[in-house]
Parts: structure tokens; sequence; C-alpha cells
């Protein structure tokens, strides 16, 4: 049997968490690990209200944890992450899927979390210190503590992109999924972050994209010979959805898509 235990504030539910128990946000996935006999013997969450905040002050954007893709939606002031939030779940997750619980959603989910990973996002701890979302993403399997709020800097106009190859729509799981930041000096891309999911054991950054795209201007010579080497250094892996050997043939093709919807082409 599994005991819920609700705390008021983040900092009484982290202390809470011991060795017998796990934590848990909107209880999309944790619910599912109850009903299969899976979870913990406790599970500990909280209602503290700062979790559900959402904060703005000119392009920094603060999102707490306990913040829902529905929260996302509901925020004009946060268009730019609509089209991720929107993709991920029902309405039924979505109302209930936090932005936290994204975060350490195991493979094939963690959408959000993509998108964060290529908009460069930093991760504040209930334990205090903040980190890039990158680092915490590579050490989320060690129980890397509760996350309290992230920073999400808002992206220029036009410089995020965001798909989701799925083989069920509207609300199939990702076969794929692609975060591209892309700024440019002159015309030319600097420094992009891409971000895939479906590529490798949870988010991971795109290296051979980014280096292929570096300096480079947008055009379709540019763009199908991304479209060639972007899952290079990847190692997808094979499951009911999709082959490991398929992901990697047509992850660039997908990106190539993307940047070129980012064209307005
Ligand atoms: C039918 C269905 C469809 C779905 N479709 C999608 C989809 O299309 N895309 C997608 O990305 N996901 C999808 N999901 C997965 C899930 O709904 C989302 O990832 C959601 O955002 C998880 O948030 P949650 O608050 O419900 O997580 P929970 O179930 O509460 O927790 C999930 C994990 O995160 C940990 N956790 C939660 N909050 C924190 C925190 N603040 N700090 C540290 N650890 C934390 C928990 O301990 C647990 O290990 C789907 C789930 C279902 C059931």
């Amino acid at each position: 049997m599994t005991v819920v235990e609700t705390y008021p504030t983040l900092a009484e539910a982290a202390r809470a968490i011991g060795s017998d128990a796990a934590y848990m946000g909107g209880g999309t996935v944790m619910m599912r690990e109850v009903n299969a006999g899976e979870a913990p013997a406790r599970l500990v969450r909280t209602n503290d209200p700062a979790l559900a905040q959402i904060r703005a002050a000119g392009d920094a954007i603060s999102l707490g944890a306990g913040v829902t893709m529905s929260a996302i939606l509901a925020d004009s002031g946060l268009d730019f992450l609509h089209p991720v939030a929107r993709q991920i779940g029902s309405p039924q997750v979505r109302n209930m899927g936090t932005v936290g619980g994204n975060i350490f959603s195991p493979h094939p989910y963690g959408d959000f979390a993509v998108a964060l990973l290529a908009l460069d996002a930093r991760v504040t701890m209930a334990a205090g210190g903040a980190r890039p979302i990158e680092e915490l993403l590579r050490g989320r399997d060690h129980s890397p503590g509760l996350v309290a709020s992230i920073d999400v800097p808002r992206p220029a106009p036009g410089a995020f992109g965001f798909k989701k190859v799925s083989r069920v729509k509207p609300k199939g799981v990702s076969v794929i999924t692609i975060a591209a930041l892309v700024n440019r000096t002159g015309g030319r891309v600097q420094n992009a972050r891409i971000a895939w999911g479906g590529m490798g054991p949870g988010p991971v950054r795109g290296a051979a994209a980014e280096r292929a795209l570096q300096g480079q201007m947008i055009d379709d010579a540019m763009l199908d010979r991304l479209a060639r080497t972007a899952a290079e250094g990847l190692d997808p892996p094979t499951d009911p959805l999709a082959s490991s050997w398929y992901r990697r043939e047509v992850a660039g093709v997908h990106l190539a898509r993307l940047l070129r919807s980012m064209e307005g082409r």
C-alpha cells in the first residue's frame, strides 16, 4: 500500500523524503506506478502556492516546478511555449502534468524538458542552488533532489522552434522530439542550441547539428547537408515506437523541416 503525505511547503516536503519515499507532482506518471504496484511505500507532495507561480520580468521568466501545461497555455505571455505544452498528452494530462514532473519523466516522455534544454533554462533546487538544466538532466537518474523553479530566458522572436514527431496525432507519444534555438548575427547562425528527445536515454543536445549550423546562412544546400549529419554521435533507443536505425535515419530530415518552417518556408 502507498501512503500519500501532503505538506504545506516544498521545504517540508523535501525534508520528509527519506529512502522509502518519492515526490509526486501532478501524478500523471507516478499514479501509474501506484496502480501497477511499483510505487514506493510513501509519496510526498505539497500544496505550496509558490510552486504554481509564473513570474515574468522582461525577458526573464520563472516557472514554479508545479506549473501545469494548462497554466502555461492559459498565459498569453508564454506564447513561445504554447506549441510545446499543447503537444503534451490529452487535456486531462495537461491539467495535472507539471513542468517539474516533465523533467523527470522517462523516455518517451519529457517533451517539455527538451524545449527547456534548447532554451538553456536554469533550475533552482528546493535545497538551494541553481544549475543549468543540461547538468540536471545528465544526473537526473541519481536523485538530484527536488526542483523548486525553472528560469527560462525568453527567445528572440522567431528564434525558437519545436517539433514532435509521433505516429498518432494529436496526442501520441513522441518518436522524436526536436527543439531548436537559432540566433543569428548578420544572417549567420551563432551558437545554436539543438535538443533532441527520443535520440538518447533522455533529452540530449545535438552537438553535430550545432556544429553544422555554426556560422552558416540557412539555405536549401545547408539544410540538405544538415539532414545527412545531424544524428552523428547520437545513440537513439529501440522501443515499440521505432528502431534506433529508423530514428537515426529520419532525425536530420525532421530537423531540416523544423528549421525550414522557422524560416517561413
Ligand atoms: C496518457 C499520458 C500521456 C502522456 N503524454 C505525454 C506527452 O505527450 N509528452 C510528455 O512529455 N509527457 C507525457 N506524459 C507524461 C507526463 O504526463 C508529463 O511528463 C508530465 O509533465 C509529468 O508531470 P507530473 O507532475 O504529472 O509528474 P509526476 O507523475 O508527479 O512525477 C513524475 C516524476 O517526476 C518527479 N518529480 C515531479 N515533480 C518534481 C520536482 N518538482 N522535483 C523533482 N522531481 C519531481 C517524480 O518524483 C516522478 O519521478 C503522458 C502521461 C500520460 C499518462
